[in-house]
């Protein structure tokens, strides 16, 4: 079953107990423009509590604000089907700013009001296969305009994190950004300071993983987001700009951390482990931002660094990034990609087992010849790793004569 026939089947159980379902908003438009929905969302007329007798498994964690997820058949790959049901609701007033303080539920019509965009507000029946389309979205999508439903200030309002929105789906469908809803989202744009660490960072990693990335943060700085989203940008947006548009010849979806370390590069280290703490991003994610930010350029000597310094970057997991990040800056500069050619053909042409051997030494070695670990050892273990790495060092008795000479110089002795 795809979840395509699930959603499906899900509006079909709800409408023939009696109520109305409706595909809706994210899935409409996605439909329309021939993409496959990430997910798909159903409303309904039926009430949180009216699910339970016509769906068994569900998840109802969201049911205080209409919305229950429904669980279904397993998949191939082990996990479930969800998808998440939601009643048909007006939202009540935001005081502050982020969620509705109360629910109502409501029509179609009104639910369509409650949401951000024209091309996001879209209902389709699939079993009568009709559009259901109260605000416009279907002309606007054909137009390929991204426009607020109803007062683009109100909506701005309601929930700052809508002008981010915009400029992500903006990014995403190629679509232009209608001067009404432009104008109230450059007035309104210092205001997204007040959305939360998490919300604002998932609409970046979106933004960022998207082939379209280069007018994402055009539309970031024509919105006026930079400022209250990333401020330490402000001074280098022209870097960051041209560096993104370089690395956009890699094409296609891209990790997160790489288009954000292109966007990144010219803050530096410091400055860009603060952005990734206060984005609050996952620790995998900044982990590998903040490293490549830091190699952006110890690629620049490849060709004449030591192999006990090449290797390791080599074999390093981010190494594939690590390189399309060179080759983007070094094309935004009119740099030279030798570098970046010569690294390619080294991991082309070496064997795995030569760039990272096992190693010829261990700390258990070590404590076998009645050594203690603590600072010197570590120390003697790298430099056996350096010279296994330079060639210097290929069996367990030149590690072991390689520590005795080490052993034998004046200071290096393990405490
Ligand atoms: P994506 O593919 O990125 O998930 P989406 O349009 O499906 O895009 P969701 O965040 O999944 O976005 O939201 C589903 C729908 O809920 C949207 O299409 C829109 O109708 C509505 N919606 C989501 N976030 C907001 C918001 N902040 N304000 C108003 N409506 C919203
Ligand atoms: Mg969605």
């Amino acid at each position: 079953m795809t979840d395509r026939e699930f959603a499906l089947s899900v509006v079909r159980t709800l409408q023939s107990a009696g109520f109305t379902a409706l595909w809706a908003g994210g899935c409409v438009r996605d439909e329309f423009l021939g993409l496959v929905p990430e997910d798909y969302d159903v409303a309904t007329s039926a009430r949180p509590e009216q699910l339970r007798p016509l769906f068994r498994r569900r998840n109802e964690i969201g049911a205080h604000f209409g919305v229950v997820q429904v669980i279904g058949p397993k998949k191939a790959d082990g996990t479930w089907h969800t998808i998440e049901v939601a009643s048909f609701r007006s939202d009540g007033a935001y005081t502050d700013g982020r969620r509705p303080d109360t629910v109502t539920f409501s029509t179609p019509e009104e639910d369509a009001q409650r949401r951000d965009f024209t091309v996001n507000g879209m209902f389709f029946d699939p079993v009568r296969n009709e559009l259901l389309d109260f605000v416009g979205g279907r002309a606007d999508l054909d137009a390929k305009v991204l426009r607020a439903i109803g007062d683009p200030f109100a909506r701005f309002t309601e929930d700052k994190l809508r002008i981010l929105r915009a400029a992500r789906m903006a990014t995403r469908f190629g679509l232009a950004i209608d001067p009404t809803t432009r104008d109230a989202a450059q007035q309104m744009a210092p205001q997204v300071s007040v959305v939360s660490a998490e919300r604002v960072a998932e609409e970046l990693r979106k933004l960022f993983a998207h082939p379209n990335r280069t007018r994402g943060l055009a539309l970031l700085r024509e919105l006026g987001l930079i400022e209250p989203i990333l401020p330490e940008l402000t001074p280098s947006a022209d870097r960051a700009s041209a560096a993104l548009a370089a690395l956009s010849e890699v094409g296609g979806r891209l990790p997160f951390p790489l288009a954000f370390a292109v966007t990144l590069h010219a803050v530096g280290r410091a400055v860009t482990e603060r952005v990734a703490e206060r984005l609050k991003l996952s620790n995998v994610e900044s982990d590998r931002l903040c490293w490549l930010v830091a190699n952006q350029s110890v690629l620049t000597d490849a060709e004449v660094m030591r192999p006990s310094k090449l290797k390791p970057l080599l074999v390093h997991p981010g190494i594939d990034d690590l390189l399309a990040l060179h080759r983007a800056l070094a094309t935004a500069t009119g740099g030279s990609l030798a570098p970046v050619e010569f690294c390619t053909r080294v991991l082309r042409d070496t064997p795995p087992e030569e760039l990272n051997p096992p190693p010829v030494l261990t700390g258990a070695d070590l404590i076998a010849r009645g050594l203690k670990p603590g600072p010197a050892f570590k120390r003697l273990l790298d430099a056996v790793r350096e010279a296994q790495l330079e060639g210097r060092a290929a069996t367990k008795e030149q590690g072991h004569a390689l520590v005795t000479r080490l052993l034998a110089e004046p200071g290096d002795a393990p405490e």
